[in-house]
């Protein structure tokens, strides 16, 4: 870089000071014509990403590659991915508003039409003015613009070219988002204890609860897993020379396997790629949903720091399914955008999972333990709730717990949670099949037929009034 060049930006960095982003997306008008050129430039933007990292130059793409390559130096990727021809590269942005790809804004005189302008074209973005959110975003300075190519259900989708993409300009905006008036602000403080499909949250004075994550997901997830197993399948018979006698793939040292696939196949194949895109958004919405009922309530958020990537290992399949690690970042900005804080403490240090308040011991608890009862007269109450109960309290200078902070709160709390968990027992009496984790035996694995065989076991005693008598048995009772 030329010393002429290094001299302005030095002086930018001295008064440029970061200041808070959101994003605006705003849908683009493309013709056919337009879209090719696009699609083209984008493909060879990918095969330019792939040059540099196989290199291992543009400003962002080099940008980009840089980025993906350190996370590998830095231990937090294993290696680079290539952008595939399928999954391309869906995405271009410029890394300030005055050149190359740029968005203009007409001033109110001309009409306020917002236009993308990249490369001698303009591309008309669709401004709906009557829309609060869009009208906030525009009245904030642009710090730059990225065209987004998604993937339609279909060629034929509105708005979509004759390959089925549609494009967007996303505006990245200085300032903070727009907070809708139906979504209102709580000031309550809230511990919350995530599970792999669980969420308890212990507000310090409203209602607790005990739910499942992102239940509405299963169905979606139901289907997407039948269209799998057809696609495997169709695979196995036009291939039957890639698999071995026991049906395994074969292993193909250094030599690729040829993949044909059908007609049939890759029809299935799309409309599996279109229930997962739904997917992906109807978890965000749940995400959002549920975001919002938490900041309703509250906006000062405890929960312990977890390992996402290490859930991933133990429960690959709910966790992909849930993205509690997305939730918590989702979380965290609208808390963050709404004056409040979320304080994620560490497990390590503070075992919310092992701690007990009436004695102060931390034993450690196996994971099939779902109820926390001390020899101390401390519970019985559901894991996850009192874990919950222990991460409201915390105090945010120390967030190591101690007897005394917790004596006078737990003499209201201890009702909030049993009345969570009796929630918990109702859906599970209604037949709703329920995870382990909830503390309910054997509700997962029953089928609601069954339930009139069942052997009566502590979690329904405790439903039927008889929680004294089992408070006061011998020995905790493993679950
Ligand atoms: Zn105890």
């Amino acid at each position: 870089m030329s010393k002429k060049r290094q001299s302005p930006t030095e002086q930018g960095k001295e008064t440029k000071q970061r200041t808070p982003t959101f994003l605006l997306e705003l849908p683009l008008q493309v013709n056919e014509s337009q879209a090719a050129r696009l699609r083209a430039h984008l493909e060879a933007s990918r095969q330019f990403y792939n040059a540099v990292l196989s290199e291992g130059l543009a400003q962002t793409l080099a940008t980009r590659a840089y980025q993906a390559l350190n996370r590998v130096c830095l231990g937090q990727a294993r290696r680079v991915r290539f952008k595939s021809r399928g999954r391309g590269l869906a995405s271009i942005e410029n890394k300030r508003n005055d050149t190359g790809l740029r968005f203009v804004l007409q001033k109110p005189e001309a009409g306020q039409q917002g236009f993308l302008s990249w490369q001698n074209e303009q591309f008309p973005a669709l401004i709906n003015w009557n829309d609060p959110v869009v009208k906030h975003g525009l009245d904030h300075r642009v710090k730059y613009a990225r065209l987004v190519q998604r993937k339609a259900s279909s060629p034929q989708a509105r708005g979509a070219d004759c390959q089925g993409y549609r494009y967007s300009v996303q505006l990245a905006l200085e300032g903070i988002p727009y907070h809708k008036p139906k979504h209102t602000v709580g000031s309550d403080i809230i511990g919350a204890d995530l599970g792999p499909s669980t969420i308890a949250l212990v507000p310090r004075e409203a209602k607790a609860s005990l739910e499942l994550f992102c239940e509405q997901l299963a169905p979606d997830e139901q289907k997407i897993r039948r269209l799998q197993r057809q696609m495997d399948r169709q695979r196995r018979m036009a291939n039957p020379d890639n698999y071995d006698e026991q049906g395994r793939v074969k292993s193909h040292g250094k030599k690729r396997l040829h993949w044909k696939s059908s007609r049939t196949y890759e029809k299935i194949r799309r409309r599996k790629a279109t229930k997962e895109r739904k997917l992906a958004a109807h978890r965000k919405s749940l995400h959002g949903k549920t975001v919002h009922e938490i900041v309703a309530v509250g906006n000062t958020v405890i929960l312990e720091k977890l390992s996402y990537q290490a859930w991933q290992k133990q429960y690959g399949r709910s966790v992909g399914l849930r993205a509690p690690g997305m939730f918590v970042a989702h979380l965290k900005r609208t808390v963050a955008s709404t004056g409040g804080t979320l304080l994620e403490v560490p497990t390590r240090s503070t075992k919310l999972s092992q701690f007990c308040h009436g004695c102060g011991r931390c034993l450690k608890k196996p994971l099939s333990q779902r109820w926390h009862q001390c020899a101390c007269g401390v519970g019985p109450v559901q894991r996850d709730l009192y874990a919950a109960f222990l991460a409201a309290y915390l105090d945010p200078d120390h967030l190591l717990p101690s007897c005394a902070q917790y004596v006078i709160p737990w003499e209201g709390a201890e009702a909030r949670l049993r009345a969570a968990h009796e929630q918990v027992q109702q859906r599970a009496n209604e037949g709703q099949s329920l995870p382990r984790s909830m503390g309910i035996p054997r509700a997962g694995a029953r089928r609601p037929s069954s339930l009139s065989q069942a052997t009566p076991e502590p979690a329904f005693l405790l439903t039927q009034g008889r929680l004294e008598a089992w408070k006061h048995r011998s020995e905790p009772q493993l679950l």
